[in-house]
């Protein structure tokens, strides 16, 4: 339940009725909210008196829900805003992980000259094994952070576990919560207790609504600024690397006031397939996309056989517009 205090009420005293209540206290718009779990479906009679507005829910996706808040909620990064009523498609490129100065600077010239604003790169990678390599750690976030203050584009990176979470929110704009690690609840709620914008993707073998919780973590700790990515799950398929859950996305927007992004790369696992796929996925009117590009993708430290070459991106880009168009938006 979302309990409403009414504006009598003040913060030491809100504090004290969550403790109380077992609830979270956060502050949104002014106003300051109460949350319990799903469970509770009556106002206790001990604090009905400072209650201005409740909302009951079926389960615990309840910040996020439009059942709550219909509004999509904006993110607003340094040069460019998604969801609310933007209708803006945010094109996230880069390589799958930060591997030299030269690498990430050609990355960031390319996003540049194409008029768009967001750079990704992973540092703290999470592979499948030991021996693959792992990321520069904090020598890639350090060139990340270079290449905002040279090209001011807004850079996003991924934390792999709660270790290095602090850096990633120091060093970065948007933190990238991964498939593995979004159930690290270590870095749920670090992020819950920033405000930079969090995009969390969705793991392999999670339920839309396991999804969402994760979400609710960030969000009832106060931060308002979640992102969901879907990018794609485990099925019997073996010709692609995961299968791309569109109709997932469907009932996200139908249901939740989160700003969605897909990532067909890893979803794909080719590049040959990328293109197609993020023309279908722009098409459904999403708030970004989220491509892998590399110099020389045959020569890639990680997911070489996903990554786009820099025509190849190029090229996607000018087949986007008009399929963005089409359905109101603007890629951005
Ligand atoms: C990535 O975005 O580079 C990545 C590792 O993706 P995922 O967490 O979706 O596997
Ligand atoms: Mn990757």
């Amino acid at each position: 339940m979302i309990l409403q205090l009414k504006n009598t009420v003040s913060a030491e005293q809100a504090n004290q009725l969550a403790v109380e209540n077992q609830a979270f206290c956060i502050r949104m718009d002014g106003e300051i909210l109460l949350i319990t779990g799903s469970n509770v479906k009556e106002v206790p009679s001990s604090i009905e008196h400072h209650v201005d507005k409740f909302w009951v829910f079926a389960n615990d996706i309840q910040l996020a829900s439009k059942a709550f808040n219909s509004n999509k909620r904006r993110i607003s990064l340094s040069n460019v805003t998604i969801g609310g009523d933007t209708k803006n498609t945010l094109l996230i490129g880069g390589p799958c992980s930060v591997e030299s100065e030269d690498q990430i600077r050609s990355s960031a010239e390319l996003l540049v000259g194409l008029g768009l604003t967001t750079l990704r790169g992973g540092c703290y990678k999470p592979r499948t094994s030991p021996y693959s390599f792992q990321g520069m750690g904090l020598d890639g976030l350090k060139l990340l952070a270079k290449m905002r203050e040279e090209f001011g584009l807004n850079v996003i990176t991924e934390a792999r576990d709660a270790t290095h979470i602090a850096e990633i929110i120091e060093y970065t704009d948007v933190i990238q919560v991964g498939a593995k690690a979004m159930y690290d609840q270590g870095i749920l709620r670090a992020c819950a207790k920033t405000s930079k914008p969090v995009l969390i993707k969705r793991g392999f073998g999670t339920t839309l609504q396991e999804f969402v919780q994760a979400a609710e973590f960030v969000l009832s700790g106060g931060n308002e600024n979640v992102i969901l990515c879907e990018r794609g799950l485990r099925t019997f398929e073996t010709g692609t690397r995961f299968t791309l859950d569109l109709c997932g996305v469907a009932w996200l927007q139908e249901y939740t006031n989160l700003p969605i992004i897909l990532d067909p790369s890893h979803a794909m696992g080719y590049a040959y397939g990328v293109p197609v796929l993020a023309r279908a996925c722009v098409a459904m009117g999403i708030d970004g996309l989220l491509i892998e590009a590399h110099p020389t993708p045959k020569t890639a430290k990680s997911d070489a056989s996903q990554q786009l070459d820099y025509q190849q991106f190029t090229e996607l880009l000018n087949s986007l517009r008009p399929v963005a168009e089409s359905v109101g938006y603007k890629i951005v």
